[in-house]
């Protein structure tokens, strides 16, 4: 079964011009095309409930309700959102018909069309009446108050008693309140690839939250990394790799991986686990790639020679041309993304270009991404594997490679 987000239209969607008889006179109320955006996004049911009794007084056609429903399709459709259907109801009060709200015919008819579980569903509207066809059909209700006089007999004035989930004071709070309230809390699996960091693991692994998973990727340490690992975080699953590279190992643990939320950290301890929040929690709401930053405002590396920034710089200018991107950054391995684009970004490097790789497709592939800042601290011990000249240019062809094929 579906579940669906059912939408009063005047007052709501459109000004509330009183009978709307005529395309001109439809207008957008202010953050509902952003709204009607960040709802299309979910898997929910967009569905418009209106009461038209304009039809029955002769005040309009159902052919002109219909060409302005079309117009207002469109409009959303080239805005990113969504409308699935549009129910109205067209008799006049006094026909006691069971379709116009707070009656729920409409509603009911809906649920059978679309095969909707009203208890799980949502209604948002501006007046008493819509919260009231909420409280009736078992949906959560969600009142953004109307400008018109309605509003007194839903603060009480007419003994309404109805149960309002939340007010909102606009279509956006209300799309981003049923987000928040819909949408549970995603599994994030933390991905590490190692190789001899038996003595920086201690510097971080004990201190991930516990309801993440942790998969350890390790490309055949000859210390006891693993002995450590398992010390540290007893439920780690542990990955050995077969093939060579960084980029190898980390393809390995993608399949692996059984969250929602992928995030890939360095074992070398210059990542900050207190940054991970800033990561995350973007991808609960509309951005499916969340990489960090080193160079923009908030940023910075201690572990970065001049002629590695340079190059970054490049890199990163030469994927801006390319792709029309804005990053700040293309070199740096701490980010996180929704495991369902996966298929989407089709990785294939081996090496540590996989970052980049992994950047480029999400731009080639129109992913949401988004950069946040981040701190990189100096390695903790060891010394890197990253050589820059190198690893440099295997980055360049990736770029070129993932723009050009
Ligand atoms: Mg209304």
């Amino acid at each position: 079964m579906y579940k669906a987000i059912f939408i009063d239209r005047d007052g709501t969607i459109a000004k509330d011009v009183r009978y709307c008889s005529r395309p001109e006179d439809f207008e957008f109320l202010p953050a509902v095309l952003e709204g009607l955006r960040l709802l299309a996004k979910t898997d929910y049911k967009l569905i418009v409930i209106t009461n038209q009794s304009g039809i029955a007084r002769g005040y309009f056609t159902e052919v002109t309700l219909g060409k302005i429903h079309e117009i207002m399709k469109r409009s959303i459709t080239e805005k990113g959102g969504r409308i699935d259907a549009i129910y109205y109801c067209p008799h006049h009060p006094n026909d006691k018909c069971d379709c116009r709200k707070p009656q729920i015919g409409l509603f009911k008819t809906a649920a059978r069309d679309w095969d909707i579980n009203l208890t799980e569903s949502y209604f948002i509207g501006d007046k008493y009446l819509d919260v009231k066809a909420a409280n009736n059909c078992g949906c959560k209700a969600i009142l953004i108050p109307s400008e018109y006089p309605e509003l007194e007999e839903f603060h009480g004035h007419n003994g309404f008693d109805g149960k309002i989930d939340v007010v909102t004071p606009n279509f956006k709070s209300a799309a981003l309140w049923i987000i928040s309230d819909s949408i549970q809390k995603l599994k994030v699996t933390l991905v590490i690839p190692t190789k001899n960091e038996a003595d920086n693991l201690p510097t971080f692994l004990d201190k991930i939250p516990k309801d993440f998973e942790v998969v350890l990727v390790d490309g055949n340490s000859s210390d006891n990394t693993i002995e450590v690992a398992k010390r540290l975080r007893p439920d780690v699953v542990i990955l050995n790799q077969t093939g060579k590279g960084k980029g190898n190992g980390m393809r390995l643990a993608f399949c692996h991986a059984t969250g929602d939320i992928i995030v890939t950290f360095d074992a070398d301890g210059s990542f900050n686990i207190k940054e991970l929040e800033r990561f995350i929690e973007p991808l609960h709401n509309e951005y499916d790639l969340v990489k960090g930053s080193r160079f923009m405002t908030g940023g910075k590396t201690k572990d970065m020679p001049l002629i590695r920034r340079i190059g970054n710089w490049v890199l990163t200018v030469i994927t801006n041309i390319l792709f029309g991107s804005r990053y700040t950054d293309i070199a740096y391995g701490f980010h996180a993304f929704r495991k369902d684009k996966l298929e989407k970004l089709n990785l294939t490097s081996d090496g540590f270009e996989i970052d980049a790789e992994l950047y480029c497709m999400a731009l080639k592939n129109h992913l949401n991404v988004i950069e946040v800042a981040s701190v990189e601290n100096r390695r903790i011990f060891g010394v890197g594997k990253l050589r820059s000249m190198q690893d440099g240019f295997r980055i360049l062809k990736t770029i070129i490679r993932v723009r050009f094929t």
